[in-house]
């Protein structure tokens, strides 16, 4: 299984010449998600090769304009492609309202689109069924940011572990469809009337490959636990250490802290975005090196592919 991430915009505050506003996408080979929705995604989304009509969920973390400037554009674009298929929309308190104003003002037409909002509150959790093309699974929990922001983690299901063929015929297992039953979890009774369970003839359940999501955001615990053990943390680093007072008066992160966060969160690797216009990126991931050594600098259109090979030990 591969699941791929692709920057659609990696700017903060607002787009430049080379950096879109905030927006990513997290695919499978048969449908995708979109974490927030800046001005230029669509457009961005459409250049890195994605198609909207595969487009499960928009995912968006909080409502200041450079995260959700771009939805109404896209749902327009939807509604105008005649899209009848269900997005679903997930974001803070108060989307619903903005999005409804829009409407109402005539700034919004989505025609036939069968649009379903999910207006985050509390400390988050799993949001269930949304990865329809994908099969990609969500989750959320709050950050900390001026204004209310969740930050979401996107996997891939987990797999049940390899079935043991060997030691299940060794046991009297005919083969045939009861060799599937093991295989898929499930518990089975031979001719002799022995129940077998299925645990004893499976290894271990393989993870489905994680990404998170969290930006904007101060240092927080909600950042660390969407990031635990996942293969990419894909988290803000707006400006560098030596601007820490800046970052934290404004809500956001440093490098050197985003790095200090994939290190205590356990992630695999650290992709860095929502730059200001004023760092370089790659600056700003050696700067997060120091602490964390998987750090990558997020560039728009540039995919991160992530394989299903594990057991490689995390960076320190
Ligand atoms: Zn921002």
């Amino acid at each position: 299984m591969q699941l791929q991430v692709t920057p659609l915009g990696t700017s903060a505050g607002r787009p430049t010449l080379v950096r879109g506003a905030s927006a990513l996408a997290i695919s499978t080979a048969t449908g995708w998600m979109m974490c927030d929705c800046g001005e230029g995604a669509q457009t961005a989304a459409q250049r890195a090769g994605l198609s909207l009509a595969r487009l499960d969920a928009v995912l968006i973390t909080h409502l200041h304009g450079d995260h959700f400037n771009g939805l109404p554009g896209l749902l327009g674009s939807l509604g105008l492609d005649g899209r009848e298929r269900t997005l679903t929309v997930a974001g803070p308190p108060g989307i619903h309202e903005a999005l409804q104003t829009l409407a109402r003002v005539g700034a919004l037409g989505i025609g036939p689109l069968d649009l379903k909002l999910l207006e985050l509150s509390g400390d988050g959790g799993e949001l269930p069924g949304l990865g329809v093309e994908s099969g990609l699974q969500v989750s959320c929990a709050p950050l900390s940011h001026r204004i209310a922001t969740y930050g979401y983690r996107v996997s891939l299901p987990d797999r049940a572990g390899t079935l043991d063929v060997q030691k299940a015929l060794a046991a009297g297992v005919p083969s045939g469809p009861l060799l599937g039953h093991l295989k898929s979890g499930r518990s089975i009774r031979l001719a002799d009337g022995r129940e077998l369970s299925a645990q004893d003839f499976l290894g271990p359940t393989q993870k489905g490959m994680a990404v998170a999501y969290t930006l904007d955001t101060v240092p927080c615990e909600g950042a660390k636990r969407l990031g635990r053990e996942a293969d990419l943390l894909v988290h803000e680093a707006t400006y560098e250490h030596a601007r820490q007072e800046l970052a934290r008066l404004r809500g956001h992160t440093t490098a050197l802290e985003a790095g200090e966060i994939a290190r205590d969160a356990q992630a695999k690797r650290l992709l860095l975005t929502h730059f200001s216009p004023s760092v370089r990126g790659e600056e700003l991931a050696e700067e997060a090196s120091r602490v964390f050594a998987g750090t990558i600098a997020a560039r728009d259109g540039e995919p991160v592919v992530l394989e299903s090979v594990r057991g490689s030990p995390a960076p320190t």
